[in-house]
């Protein structure tokens, strides 16, 4: 075990409970892992996968893989989740290892609720075990598969 959760991770030393979505050289998708507790369904990982703070530490090419791979793995919870919003930021307050939140708004979520941490306050909010996160992320990957760049 290294001393960082997510280079950790991207060598397989975790176990978390959603599968990879999507990985190249640059970068790792995943869904989040909250440690035995709930899963918001639709709150999603980029990780870079480098071992970088933030987003200006990125060279050319990481930049554009981390992109592109932003707007596809949106358009995959549009199309496949029926997410009408998706909330996207980097906070590295927890972990110095740029990862990116990109969080799902669904339909018929009330306006109070609104945003990347408040839709978990939402009682109505979509929440899933480890094997409902696995069944999602497989969702997402086939839908990345299927409409590859
Ligand atoms: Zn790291």
């Amino acid at each position: 075990m290294g001393e960082c959760f997510i280079c950790d991770k991207h060598a397989g030393n975790i176990e978390t409970s959603g599968a990879v979505i999507y990985e190249d050289e640059h970068v790792y998708v995943g869904h989040i892992d909250r440690g035995g507790q709930p899963n918001y369904l639709g709150h999603i990982m980029i990780d870079l996968k480098r071992h970088v703070p933030t987003l200006a530490d990125l060279t050319i090419e990481e930049a554009k893989t981390f992109g592109i791979t932003m707007a596809r793995v949106s358009k995959a919870l549009k199309e496949s989740e029926n997410a009408e919003h998706i909330y996207s930021f980097v906070s590295g307050n927890a972990v110095p290892h740029l990862h990116m939140h990109l969080v799902a708004r669904y339909p018929g979520t009330p306006r109070e609720y609104w945003g990347p941490s408040e839709v978990y306050d939402w009682e109505g909010a979509p929440m899933g075990d480890g094997e409902e996160v696995v069944r999602l992320c497989g969702r997402l990957k086939d839908y990345m598969e299927q409409h590859a760049v």
